[in-house]
């Protein structure tokens, strides 16, 4: 797949870090900085061996770019070729996970998500005292009904694979 990526976009970055200072992840990890991966780019091109890309909320709150790169597209596009060229790594598992129980039962169902994304070790992600208060709110259940639209969904599915 062509790199759908804009690079004039991410050469006009001239590195005044407002995206990291307006990004809520980056307030919370210090690990994601828009930037920095902006910088990694135009240094380095693409690498999907870095995951960082992957923890973008996609909020679109770093739009006050003074130079229009718009970080929030770049990831999204890396992504799309991430997952067009098979990359596997955690994001195009954990995209691939969702896809299929959406696909598969009209809608997220997180007990399924979390067994197909991480198998038996998303057990040790949920503790009891968790589980129990999403099990109340009827978050946290394998038996989960079909969403009463799961076929319409389906046939969306179908619709977008054959376009
Ligand atoms: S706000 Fe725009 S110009 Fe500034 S660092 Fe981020 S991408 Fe680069
Ligand atoms: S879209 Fe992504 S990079 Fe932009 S502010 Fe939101 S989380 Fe940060």
């Amino acid at each position: 797949m062509e790199l759908v990526m804009k690079v004039d976009d991410i050469s006009r970055c001239y590195q005044c870090g407002t995206c990291t200072g307006d990004c809520p992840v980056a307030w919370v990890n210090r690990e994601f900085n828009p930037r920095r991966i902006v910088l990694n780019l135009q240094t380095n091109g693409h690498n999907f061996e870095n995951e960082a890309v992957w923890l973008c909320a996609m909020c679109f709150k770093c739009l006050r770019c003074p130079r229009d790169v718009k970080p929030v597209e770049v990831f999204s596009n890396l992504r799309k070729i991430a997952i067009a060229e098979g990359v596997n790594n955690l994001g195009t598992k954990l995209v691939k996970a969702f896809v299929e129980v959406v696909r598969e039962n009209g809608r997220l169902v997180e007990t399924k998500f979390m067994m197909k994304f991480m198998g038996l070790d998303s057990l040790k992600m949920l503790p009891p005292s968790v589980a129990f208060k999403m099990w109340k709110v009827g978050k946290v259940s394998l038996s989960a009904k079909k969403f009463e639209c799961a076929e319409e969904v389906k046939k969306i599915f179908e619709v977008c694979e054959n376009a």
